[in-house]
């Protein structure tokens, strides 16, 4: 028997995922690690430490599987996208700890890139807007703040990564400094449009250019990890929201994933051609395989899972989350609106002056509406995503597939299939972000082709739409009304 291993090395654990030749879950190692807050809005972790569990978990799923490294075809690497480390070359000593993509403290540094006029200029080329969440100002904040590190950055002495580079650079004792092209684009220093590291940024930020590590394709031999003597070819290697694409075989144009988690992220595959959103969706390089790069957009909603857990724990009114669904069902008609925008709205309204609401309340109003509306507004939410993403690339959707905690509930999924009026599909196996790293690693093999995935993964349920378009004007009608009443809330007198 031949095993792939993928490493997904997340934000707050790392886990080793033991998959077939046939590309069927046989066991998952997972380890959390320290997330470490320094001061309000600054969020760290110990690069060691995730090479630790990471390394740790992969030892422990191939013991407890009795797997010697000669079973292991290929190893894919995903991973948290955008987290910053920034080490020295020669003693392979980071010079202070990971920058994760959750912290604030380069707010500034993103104020300073805005009234230098750069918006556009970041849009047009990295396919990113100017945020603390990516790397390139977490890097500037590095060489300015850290004793020492701009004169040996000037030097040569220091490299910068994201932690599959980090990875790598561990796995191959430091021979090899590389990435991909989709982890690359999240850096918002890399151009997507000529594929290369982009000098004008770079020079902004006072970056040197040979910190940078080399971009390559998803599928690519990176190197070889050395486990007792057997050299282990790293495949794969890709940012975990396109490696949850990848693994939802969303290869072709107009394919969406969606995952349901605290938040939601959904990526589009938009092809091999760059496509612009007007609506404030973000481009990204979806994978690059073979001579070919595909692009995909990203949207993502803030507050989905994270309104249940409001549920339970805010308001108490459930024990837990999976109960949503049963209550669900214990109402029929649903004039009830929440809407969650405890923090603001994303795209495509992008509004931080709304606040969350409850709309359409009367006299029998219970606690199953509340319930029962709540997760309506994930798949409403979800929906105007979808919309902004079919508008601005011209492409047709005829299936959403789905994946991450709260697809579980069927009840959510049935009624995202009505609302969407498309086809919801749920896969049998729901590490679509550790299934996308191995495919990768397996292609890279010559072990799995990419042509057969599609055939070979099983699907769970697809949910179809049951309601009239009528309705589902109606409903939807009443959400966007919904939404309009939150809007700019904090700013009105
Ligand atoms: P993350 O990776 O963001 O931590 P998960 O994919 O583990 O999230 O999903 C957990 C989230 O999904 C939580 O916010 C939880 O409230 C929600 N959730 C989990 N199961 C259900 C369910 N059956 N119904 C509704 N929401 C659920």
């Amino acid at each position: 028997m031949k095993y792939i291993i993928a490493l997904d090395q997340g934000t707050t654990s790392s886990r080793a995922v033991l998959f077939s030749e046939n590309g069927e879950v046989v066991d998952i190692a997972q380890k959390e690690f320290s997330q470490i807050f320094p001061r309000p809005g600054w969020v760290e972790h110990d690069p060691e430490e995730i090479w630790n569990t990471q390394h740790g978990v992969l030892t422990e799923v191939m013991n407890r599987n009795h797997i010697s490294p000669r079973d292991i075809v290929s190893i894919g690497i995903t991973n948290q996208r955008e987290t910053t480390v920034i080490w020295d070359r020669y003693t392979g000593q980071p010079v202070m700890n990971a920058i994760v993509w959750q912290d604030k403290r380069t707010v500034p540094i993103c104020e300073e890139m805005k009234e230098e006029g750069l918006e556009k200029y970041v849009r047009e080329n990295t396919g990113l807007v100017i945020d603390s969440y990516f790397s390139a100002t977490k890097v500037a904040w590095i060489l300015r703040n850290v004793a020492g590190a701009r004169e040996k950055a000037e030097k040569g002495d220091l490299v910068m990564g994201t932690i599959d580079t980090w990875l790598i650079w561990k796995m191959t004792g430091g021979k090899v400094h590389a990435t991909d092209y989709s982890n690359a684009s999240r850096t918002m220093l890399y151009n997507i449009r000529t594929m290369e590291w982009d000098h004008h940024l770079l020079c902004r930020l006072d970056i040197p250019e040979n910190m940078l590590p080399s971009v390559y394709p998803s599928s690519w031999h990176f190197g070889e990890f050395n486990m007792d003597g057997t050299s282990v070819p790293i495949g794969g290697v890709l940012g975990d929201q396109q490696a949850a694409l990848f693994g939802q075989a969303c290869f072709n144009p107009g394919d969406v994933k969606n995952t349901y988690g605290t938040g939601c992220f959904m990526l589009m595959n938009t092809g091999e051609e760059l496509r612009e959103s007007s609506s404030g969706l973000l481009t990204t390089i979806a994978w690059g395989i073979g001579r070919k790069v595909y692009y995909a957009f990203e949207g993502s909603v803030f507050i989905a899972g994270a309104a249940i857990q409001w549920l339970r724990d805010g308001l108490r009114i459930l024990d837990a989350t999976e109960d949503s669904e049963y209550f669900a069902g214990k109402v029929a008609n649903n004039d009830v609106y929440v809407v969650p925008a405890f923090s603001g709205l994303g795209a495509p309204y992008w509004d931080m002056y709304a606040r969350g609401a409850i709309f359409g309340l009367t006299r029998d109003t219970g606690k199953a509406h509340l319930i029962k509306a709540t997760l309506q507004s994930m798949a409403y939410q979800s929906k105007d995503l979808l919309e902004t993403m079919q508008k601005d690339s011209g492409l047709e959707i005829h299936t959403l597939k789905v994946d991450g905690g709260a697809a579980m509930n069927n009840y959510l999924m049935q009624f995202q299939a009505d609302i969407l009026g498309t086809l919801v599909e749920r896969p049998a196996v729901t590490e679509s972000t550790a299934l996308g790293a191995a495919y990768m690693a397996g292609i890279q093999s010559g072990l799995w082709k990419q042509d057969d995935i599609p055939g070979k993964r099983k699907i769970d349920r697809i949910f179809k739409p049951v309601i009239s378009s009528e309705e589902r004007s109606r409903l939807y009608n009443g959400w966007k009304k919904a939404v309009s009443r939150t809007q700019g809330w904090l700013n009105e007198e």
